[in-house]
């Protein structure tokens, strides 16, 4: 059978391995498995959001209220903004595929950093588009500046704080770039770990405001399944002006976030003290992770975010490391197929953390 020929040139997105894989792969007990692949919250939820959720569980026989109106209202006064400027997908991913294909046609360029989330590729190809990617690892605003006027692209990525690498933009820098790109081209800032930005340092903060005020080619992403722990939940958000929305709004299926899930994330938007906890045990624990490559001698990559990228020397390998740590029930990120010889690993509790440096010393 012949499929759309934009097809042929994707590769299919790998997610981090699921604890029931290992369970069933290796007959590791589900209790000595440990997952630190996918960034999520190692504390779970918010315990307000278990009780409003199991509270609504008995009705789901309704559809979900398609203006998500309870949801919105909560992130307007977040960020003091207004709700028809805010579009909710199931995940922030798929608000990145309702923007490439609102805005990229086939031929058009996109433009991304050298590494840098996957999605962005997948999505950008699925439409027929081409991807120009920056030389630097780091996001290189000089460089993305030249790319651009060279290249003219429909829509260019700004992954900040930066998975899989955990590097953040100077937020001065970032906004003195988007003033020089034209209306005409979409700028998505990515803010998927910003909360974790934010706790560390405030010269990396973007807010969606500052975005609405100043440029109304840009987006903000935002998501609930990092910090905020609602990863299986599913529900991310898009912050623009009003005709970027609407455009949106043009490609969203009816329905597209449960019930359940609008309850999950406005009742989290309720709780900033699950959230700062998170954080404060992140940047503490971060910097056993610090130590701990110097001991080592490994090289870590400053990180802004909820995870660590752990640069493996010569003679190391990184896709042997995350297949033997995942024979022992220890599921971290290979980072080769990104084309560095690393592995990412998200920050745990105390003890996920003690059992992962128990584990890596003995294989390094
Ligand atoms: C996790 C992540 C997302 C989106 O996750 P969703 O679960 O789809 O909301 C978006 N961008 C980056 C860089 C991420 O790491």
């Amino acid at each position: 059978m012949e499929f759309n020929k934009h097809l042929a040139d994707i590769k299919s997105y790998e997610a981090g391995k699921p604890i029931e894989l290992v369970v069933r792969e290796f007959g590791i007990d589900p209790k000595d498995i440990v997952k630190l692949a996918s960034n999520e919250n190692p504390f779970g939820c918010s315990q307000k959001v278990q009780d409003a959720v199991s509270s609504i569980v008995k009705n789901m026989a309704l559809y979900p209220d398609d203006s998500m109106l309870k949801l919105k209202n909560a992130l307007a006064k977040k960020y003091d903004i207004e709700t028809k400027n805010i579009i909710i997908g199931s995940g922030s991913d798929q608000v990145i595929e309702f923007l490439i294909h609102a805005k990229a046609v086939e031929n058009a360029t996109v433009l991304m950093n050298s590494v840098t989330f996957a999605m962005y590729e997948i999505y950008a190809k699925q439409v027929g588009a081409k991807i120009v990617r920056t030389a630097s690892q780091e996001h290189n605003m000089d460089e993305f500046y030249e790319l651009y006027k060279e290249h003219k692209p429909s829509v260019i990525f700004i992954c900040t704080p930066n998975n899989p690498t955990g590097d953040a933009i100077d937020a001065q820098a970032l906004k003195e770039f988007i003033a020089k790109i034209d209306d005409d081209t979409l700028v998505v800032i990515d803010g998927a770990y910003m909360e974790y930005a934010i706790g560390k340092d405030k010269s990396k903060k973007i807010t969606p405001k500052e975005v609405l005020e100043g440029f109304n080619n840009t987006i903000y992403l935002g998501t609930f399944s990092k910090a905020y722990g609602l990863g299986g939940m599913r529900v991310g958000y898009g912050i623009a002006s009003e005709p970027i929305i609407e455009a949106l709004y043009k490609l969203r299926p009816p329905f597209n976030i449960t019930t359940l899930s609008l309850e999950a994330a406005s009742v989290a938007l309720d709780d900033e003290a699950f959230v700062e906890m998170s954080i404060e045990n992140n940047f503490k624990e971060m910097k056993r992770y610090e130590e701990f490559a110097r001991t080592h001698s490994l090289k870590i990559i400053e990180s802004y975010t909820n995870f660590v990228t752990l640069c493996l020397n010569e003679g190391q390998n990184s896709s042997l490391l995350a297949d033997s740590l995942l024979k022992k029930g220890m599921i971290v990120r290979n980072l080769s197929g990104y084309g560095l010889n690393a592995i990412r690993v998200t920050i745990g509790t105390p003890s996920q953390n003690d059992r992962f440096f128990e584990l890596t010393s003995q294989l390094l």
